[in-house]
């Protein structure tokens, strides 16, 4: 993956010196990854850009002197490249959606806790009773509205005693 990846940088790079439109193409792809790829990923695309504008100074591999038009291996290359960059990106852009929802979950949670506690509290409940929706949801409760998980999980409220829980895997206090 990542020499096929180095390959094709060394190719668009010889390309883009000679082309407008793909050098704003690769400037583009190149912005698309600062904002999208793992910060690890981002080093060595910035390092194998160096390198290869380096490689390219000393040696051309077509050696045409002008050329304004695309051809067929530059339009390959250039879309061979954003799909590589779109692979590494979309696992990162789902991971971190996947991660505020589960902290936007687990901040319900620990408020649905400390509403059962605040009405336990106030109402003289033991460990073992549970709060139905009404007790600790309203606007006169502790909470105004019912929270939601943002990936649609279901709140389970339990006794005093034991933690409120979702229904979504990992979204546990
Ligand atoms: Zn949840």
């Amino acid at each position: 993956m990542e020499d096929i990846l180095a390959e094709l940088f060394r190719h668009l790079v010889f390309i883009s010196e000679e082309s407008a439109g793909v050098r704003a193409a690769f400037e583009i792809v190149l912005a698309a990854a600062r904002t999208y790829a793992a910060p690890s990923t981002l080093e060595q695309l910035e390092q194998m850009t160096v390198m290869t504008i380096f490689a390219g100074n000393r040696k051309r591999p077509w050696g045409q002197k002008h050329r304004a038009a695309f051809t067929l291996i530059e339009i390959m290359i250039v879309v061979g490249i954003i799909g590589l960059l779109m692979a590494v990106a979309i696992p990162n852009i789902t991971k971190a959606r996947k991660s505020a929802q589960r902290t936007a979950c687990i901040a319900n949670l620990k408020a649905i806790e400390g509403a059962k506690g605040y009405w336990a509290l106030e109402m003289k409940k033991g460990d073992a009773d549970v709060p139905t929706d009404a007790d600790i949801f309203g606007p006169d409760k502790a909470i105004a509205q019912k929270p939601a998980c943002p990936s649609n999980g279901t709140y389970d409220i339990k006794a005093v005693s034991e933690k409120p829980t979702c229904t979504v895997p990992d979204h546990a206090l």
